[in-house]
């Protein structure tokens, strides 16, 4: 279990952002969009779409995907990830009473907790998201390399899978994880899912191929998940908190509202008495009153200093790449929280589970 090579964080794209930040984009991007992101010279990963938002599915065909890619990729672009397939028209009445037994009768258990079912009920959509990988790989007529994207449940059937995929011939790999975190019922059941995963698909790839895990910007996962190998990540959290919550985080990933903290001197002490003061384009040089008088009104702001807090943590990985394990006792110290504690115990459980 063995990474050798660099971390990254692409950002949601969303007009206004600098444009030197890494971005994911969506390969059916909207003209304007495009047109927004014509001076955007920044590292760029361009996605396959989620399976579940399509509403009509020759728009999202094999075929579609990667020839929108193709014509969105430019001299900055590092990856194309191929298309996956989650269940949803199998017959899973048997295997659905009995998740709906364990966990809730309300949940769809075909489609976003997919992932809670018994990994040998989607054998059948491993095999066509290889499948839809491996023709991606012989149809792209570009050099940016194509992200083989599995969507797997398990240790065994990460192990399983990828090892064909790799003997097939790729090297860079992805998986969509966001439906792992979706509910916050299942999300400790989820995260253990993910730490399980990322371990075995990094025992069974090149320590220099690349694993991409689509859908998650934790600030407490993407450290853990680096050291199980993971290599980037993509994810909306710190823009979209910033625009919709007003939420702007601190140098150790606390997230509060603006607004709150105006409001809350105590809460307000407590948010910025941290060992790094933020340097950002927007904080630097300003008092604390003059930055959330800034924060409040312009929420762009809120996006630009976020955004900062993930670069910051990504160059922090990069720099302390030979020994994660120290980085996080470092940041374990630094942000003393039960919940990063919790994740902590998680990912020692999974390495003993597995005889790491
Ligand atoms: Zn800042």
């Amino acid at each position: 279990m063995k990474y050798k090579g660099t971390y990254e964080f692409y950002s949601t794209f969303i007009e206004g952002l600098t444009d030197t930040i890494p971005i994911t984009i969506p390969y059916n991007l909207t003209p304007s969009k495009i047109r927004a992101l014509e001076n955007h010279q920044s590292l760029r990963f361009i996605h396959a779409g989620n399976w579940w938002n399509i509403k009509n599915p020759e728009k999202r065909s094999k075929e579609v995907i990667l020839a929108q890619q193709m014509k969105l990729a430019n001299e900055n672009t590092i990856g194309f990830m191929s298309k996956n397939v989650q269940p949803g028209d199998l017959d899973l009445k048997e295997e659905e009473d009995r998740l709906k037994k364990i966990y809730s009768k309300k949940i769809n258990y075909d489609k976003f907790l997919y992932w809670l079912l018994d990994s040998s009920k989607l054998i059948k959509y491993y095999k066509k998201n290889l499948e839809y990988a491996n023709w991606a790989r012989e149809n792209n007529n570009s050099t940016i390399p194509i992200y083989c994207s599995i969507q797997v449940n398990n240790y065994e059937s990460a192990r399983e899978w990828f090892e064909k995929a790799s003997n097939d011939g790729h090297n860079h790999f992805c998986i969509g994880v966001s439906e792992f975190l979706k509910y916050p019922k299942y999300k400790k059941v989820g995260i253990k899912k993910l730490f399980e995963i990322s371990l075995g698909i990094r025992s069974v790839i090149n320590e220099n191929a690349k694993l991409h895990f689509s859908g998650v910007a934790s600030y407490y996962l993407m450290p853990i998940l680096a050291c199980f190998g993971v290599s980037s990540f993509d994810g909306s959290t710190p823009v979209t908190s910033a625009l919709a919550y007003g939420t702007i985080f601190n140098e150790n990933g606390y997230s509060l509202r603006a607004s709150v903290l105006q409001d809350n001197i105590e809460k307000r002490e407590r948010f910025f008495a941290t060992a790094n003061k933020c340097k950002c384009e927007v904080c630097n040089g300003k008092d604390i009153k003059q930055i959330l008088d800034t924060f409040s009104k312009d929420r762009k702001t809120r996006v630009i200093h976020n955004i900062s807090i993930w670069r910051n943590l990504v160059s922090e990985l990069n720099s302390k790449k030979n020994n994660l394990d120290k980085f996080l006792e470092i940041l374990d110290s630094r942000i003393n929280s039960k919940y990063f504690k919790d994740l902590l115990k998680i990912k020692d459980d999974a390495l003993k589970k597995y005889d790491y």
